[in-house]
């Protein structure tokens, strides 16, 4: 039963919001294992709908699923270079396979058995980039054999010490695709593809608009050549980095001998390509969409879309007023709407309202006798664009029928919402260190400057504001006029960046 206690609300408490929503919309729930999650049938209905949209544009690129390892032996970790230093830091280590008793009675415990210790230790995936393209290199001999266009769903796991439900967790789930190509252009072209997939996903399914663009040198994936990134802003003003696509060169190639023969006889080198999304667009689409009163989900990946509330005080009544509602509820099934009846009788329909509306049910149908006895039915909207009623009485005929345009209405609200806020909190023009801070360190939100190219001018915001190089943005976000300097140092610009505090 619902937890009727108000909610911390966005201005009290952004993240301590974030954390109630997640734990009482029951998307997920802390475990026993400190920084994992368990993620409850609510939230991971979300996430299949997520994967299903994904898995059906992943075909249709041209892409199929495969399964690898979950354990990756050590020493493959250990041949790309910077790879390693990526990923050494937070490692899970299988170090024997099997346990042992030891002590009596009340002292009895178990431990690792001496015996059993593996000669090489196994690494729990933290990506599989390594045990990937080591298959690969057994399959490609030819440019006929390429390219080899492949997407795996699996879980990952990256040791974390300061996690958060969703956003960052020792155990997360994604897919990762992996491919080889005959050609470094041929392989940019596919890591720019799998990003417009990614946002095409992002905005039309989640209702989330991202800026898409190249990360820097600094904050690019350990062991690719470039990174590309789709930056969300959530509604607190910081980033999330969504989704990333890399070209990873010939890198992993070379490590792990992923050779073919060419169409002029010589021996080659492949280019690769990897790119993955998570179970993280679960905690974006709370941040970007939640309001005071809970969850607010696009219609495209609600579990439930409409949901059916019979009201009646009779008994008597209850038989015809339960029977009118999952009539409605058929008819909108037939038509493709995802609807739910909520004919739970300990609960009021007060308590029901609540329940549904901190879960983010975009629309509510009640019906009771006298709604039936005028073929009506009250449609109750979780959020409303200006100026449309909360609260509409149809002819039950015309909210059938325009139900689907509805939700599609409400899809488009919310795209067109977040993206109103983003551009809200959007600088652009700002040409002083000292205003460049104050936006950063007081209320946030995507600051778009000239920047030289150095590191050292990443690393100094990062100690002065604990902001970040979110992105070189792609040229349809650049600012008509492109900065000359770098808001740092002053030296000419060679790139406009987009520095933002993100999660
Ligand atoms: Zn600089």
């Amino acid at each position: 039963m619902a937890n009727e206690k108000a909610l911390t609300t966005h201005a009290e408490s952004f993240s301590e919001w974030y954390n109630e929503v997640v734990l009482r919309a029951e998307l997920a729930d802390y475990s026993p294992v400190r920084g994992c999650m368990v993620i409850r049938p609510y939230g991971f209905r979300l996430w299949e709908l997520m994967r299903d949209r994904l898995d059906l544009r992943f075909r249709e690129t041209g892409h199929q699923n495969a399964y690898f390892p979950l354990f990756i032996p050590q020493s493959f970790l250990a041949r790309e270079a910077q790879h390693v230093e990526g990923f050494a830091k937070e490692a899970a280590i299988v170090t024997h396979t099997r346990l042992m008793s030891v002590g009596e009675g009340e002292n009895a415990t178990l431990v690792p058995d001496p015996a059993s210790k593996l000669e090489e230790p196994l690494i729990v995936r933290p990506t599989s980039e390594t045990i990937i393209y080591e298959m690969f290199s057994k399959w490609v001999q030819s440019y006929r054999d390429l390219p080899l266009l492949y997407n795996q769903w699996a879980n990952v796991v990256r040791w974390e010490m300061r996690t958060r439900l969703f956003l960052r967790t020792t155990e997360f789930l994604w897919q990762e695709g992996h491919t080889a190509h005959v050609s470094e252009a041929e392989a940019e072209e596919e890591t720019l593809r799998m990003l417009g997939v990614y946002r095409e996903f992002m905005e039309g399914w989640l209702a989330m608009p991202v800026v898409t663009g190249r990360k820097s040198e600094s904050e690019k994936f350990a062991g690719a050549l470039r990174t590309y990134t789709c930056e969300a802003m959530m509604q607190d003003n910081k980033a999330l980095q969504n989704g990333t696509s890399h070209n990873l060169g010939q890198n992993f190639a070379k490590q792990f001998a992923l050779k073919f023969a060419s169409e002029a006889g010589t021996e080659e080198y492949a280019w690769n390509t990897s790119w993955g999304v998570s179970t993280r667009m679960v905690g974006g689409l709370v941040m970007t969409h939640g309001d005071d009163k809970g969850l607010v989900l696009p219609p495209k990946i609600a579990p439930i879309q409409v949901v059916i509330v019979p009201i009646f005080r009779k008994p008597q009544e209850g038989v015809e007023v339960l029977s009118k509602a999952q009539e409605l509820s058929a008819a909108l099934a037939a038509a493709g709407v995802r609807a739910h009846v909520d004919a739970r009788d300990n609960l009021t329909p007060g308590a029901k309202y609540y329940e549904w509306e901190l879960k983010g049910v975009p629309l509510r149908l009640e019906v009771g006798p006298k709604d039936i006895a005028k073929q009506q039915v009250v449609l109750v909207s979780r959020v409303q664009a200006e100026g449309e009623e909360r609260k509409q009485f149809l002819p039950e005929a015309e909210a059938l029928a325009t139900m689907g345009r509805r939700l599609d209405d409400y899809q488009a609200l919310l795209l067109e919402r977040a993206r109103a806020r983003r551009d809200a909190n959007t600088y652009r023009g700002v040409d002083s260190y000292d205003r460049f801070r104050e936006i950063l360190d007081g209320a946030g939100g995507f600051v778009y400057t000239g920047w030289c190219g150095s590191a050292e001018c990443e690393a100094k915001v990062k100690d002065d504001v604990k902001a970040t190089l979110r992105c070189l943005p792609f040229e349809e976000f650049r600012s008509p006029e492109a900065p000359a300097t770098c808001i740092v140092c002053g030296q000419p610009s060679t790139a406009e960046a987009i520095w933002a505090k993100a999660y």
